[in-house]
This record gives C-alpha cells, structure tokens and sequence, in this order.
C-alpha cells in the first residue's frame, strides 16, 4: 500500500492535542455527523474547506429535505445545521484538509497551516461538477460558462443559454434559470432525460424552456464571452452552430478523494467504499455522503449516513476506553 505520507512534517498544532473526532467536509453528511458527534461530546472538530453545506448549499431551494414542505434554500439549509452541530459543542474552522495520514493512531490530518492529531475521521469531502471537456469550456469558464445556475444566474438576465445534461441538476437549475434568461435550451446526449419526473414535467411545460436531444457539444465558441457553441447530432453526425450567451453543464460529479489514493479502498469511480456501518477498511476511519455514495446523491441520504458515521465512531471510541 502505499502512503500519502511525503509532504506531511512532524511539527504538531499547538496543543499538541488528540481529537476525539475530526470531520472533513461540511455537507449534510458532515454537518449531521457533527450534529450527532456533538450529542455524545465528543465536541468534533469539522474542517469546512472553503464553504459551508457542500453543494446543497449552490441550490437555490431544497424541495425534497423533509420537515420544510415550502422548500428550504440550500445555504439557509446549511447554517441550519451548523447553528444545531454547534448548540452541542461542534467546532468549525474554514481551512481544506491538504493530507491525510491514516497508516498509524492517532490519524494525521494537515491543513494549508497546520497539523492535526485524531482517534476518528469521518471523510465527507464531498464531490465536485464535472467539466464537459470541450475546447474552449477552461478559456470560457466565468465569461459566460458556468457550473451553478444560483451564483451566476443573475448574469444572464434577458440572455439566451444554453444548459448542458439531462439529470436532475441540469433540470433543477435550468427551471432556476427562467427567472433570469429570456430562453433556455437543455442540450441533452440522449433523447430520454435521466432527471426525476417531477422536474421533467416543469421544464417540458416551461415556456421558456426548449430541448435537443441527441446531441453533444464539440466546442464553446467566443473570444471575450461566449458567442455559441458546436453542436453535434450523436445519431445523424449532423453538426451546427448554435448561438447562445452562456453554457450551464451540469454533467455529474466526481468525488472529491484524490487525497486517499493509496490509503483508502476506493471503487473504479474513485468513490470510497464502506461497509454497512460506514467504516472504511481502517477502523476509526468512516466514509459519509457523496464522497462514497454513487447512487442516491440526495441531502437526506447523506444527513443520514453522516449521522449512522458518528454514532458507529463513538460506538468505536467508547470499545477503546
Ligand atoms: P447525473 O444524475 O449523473 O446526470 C448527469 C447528466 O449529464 C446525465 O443526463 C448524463 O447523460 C449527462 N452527461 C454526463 N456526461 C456527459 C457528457 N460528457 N456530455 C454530455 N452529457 C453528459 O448528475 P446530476 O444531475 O448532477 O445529479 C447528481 C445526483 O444528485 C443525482 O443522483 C441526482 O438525483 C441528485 N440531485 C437531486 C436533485 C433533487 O432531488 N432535486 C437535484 C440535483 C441533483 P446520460 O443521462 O446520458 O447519462
């Protein structure tokens, strides 16, 4: 096996404590996995990255987490559940977990500015968009190609875009987009949408919104801005220009566990594998969300296999004691 160890020096934080628990991630896996940790005072230590509530929190509102039957927004979802994580004792600190060193116990866990010692980890890092891999989509990225209809919607006003995928992300975010751009065309690689039924009917009944199937896009066209993109018809090989002011792709995710190469058993996807009880194949080390789920992807999944990572990490610390 080997080990993520090189960049990682000896120098300990400054207390040169040992954590009971530390969280990588602040989703709803791993703000429910502080929720619960929290409870059994453990008072986790959650290293949020960047931003808090993962990418629940890009959403502009939840319709399908129970107990808010008007819908909750994504980010108001999130401090929702770090307000609750912290009433209990939760810590957070808005730093990305940069290493991992899982080879001995306690467990090694290095920020850009420090190191950590752990007796548990719960890895719930989450999974980032996918680009779709076209010339022009880097050169493009922020002048007019997007991958969160909710933070650069605003943009678009009265504009025509294009968005790029058939699941439920390019639905949700292409309904979210109306409000904002004059058309919206769902530019999708099959003539079946993978996205739930209820967000089909909304976008087919969309006035705003159009679709053409079968087809791809081969290339992003502009020079300061985006002016069009190539598109290609999968079934005929017809290609065409189709003139458009911004591109939304919303073409999956890939989980976010480059940094357990090499330590932690991982499926052909790079998603983290688990047993029943969330634990990795390193005891005290657990696996919640996103990071290791590649079939539900929901906020509620997550929340719960957050919560089912913290109680089995307590049960764990308490055979310990
Ligand atoms: P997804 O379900 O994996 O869908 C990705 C879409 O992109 C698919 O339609 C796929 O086409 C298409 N695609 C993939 N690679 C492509 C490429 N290179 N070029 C063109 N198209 C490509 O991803 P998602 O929509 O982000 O959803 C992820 C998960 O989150 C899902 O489980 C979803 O249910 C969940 N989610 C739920 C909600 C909600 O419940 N409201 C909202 C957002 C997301 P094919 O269909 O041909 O494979």
């Amino acid at each position: 096996m080997e080990l993520n160890l090189k960049k990682i020096n000896t120098e300990d934080n400054n207390e040169n404590k040992t954590e009971k628990m530390i969280i990588i991630g602040a989703g709803p896996a791993g703000l429910s996995a502080a929720l619960y940790a929290a409870r059994a005072e453990l008072s986790p230590l959650v290293f949020t990255g960047m931003s808090l509530g993962g990418q629940a929190s890009l959403t502009h509102t939840i319709e399908n987490y129970p107990g808010f039957p008007t819908g909750v927004g994504g980010a108001e979802l999130g401090e929702l559940f770090q307000k609750q994580a912290e009433r209990f004792g939760a810590r957070f600190e808005f730093d990305n977990v940069t290493e991992v060193d899982f080879s001995k116990k306690p467990f090694l866990i290095k920020t850009y500015s420090k190191e950590y010692k752990a007796e548990t980890v719960i890895i719930s890092s989450g999974a980032s968009p996918n680009y779709l891999g076209v010339p022009g989509e880097k050169e493009l990225t922020g002048k007019g190609v997007s991958y969160c209809g909710t933070c650069d919607g605003w943009f678009f006003k009265e504009k025509d875009i294009v968005v790029i995928g058939g699941g439920d992300s390019a639905l949700e975010e292409g309904i979210f987009l109306t409000r904002f751009a004059k058309s919206v065309t769902i530019i999708h690689r099959r003539d079946q949408l993978r996205a739930g039924k209820i967000l089909q009917t909304r976008a087919f009944d969309h006035p705003k919104i159009s679709f053409i199937w079968d087809t791809v896009v081969e290339k992003i066209n502009g020079n300061t801005a985006v002016e069009n993109v190539l598109i290609k018809n999968v079934k005929t090989g017809e290609e065409r220009i189709f003139p458009t002011d911004g591109v939304f792709v919303f073409v999956g995710h890939t989980p976010n566990t480059d940094m357990f190469k090499g330590q932690l058993e991982m499926d052909a996807n790079g998603y983290l594998q688990v047993d029943t009880k969330m634990q990795t194949k390193i005891s005290g080390v657990y696996a919640a969300g996103e990071v290791m789920d590649a079939s539900f992807k929901q906020v509620v999944t997550s929340a719960g296999w957050g919560a089912a990572a913290a109680i089995q990490a307590t049960r764990y610390l308490e055979s310990q004691e």
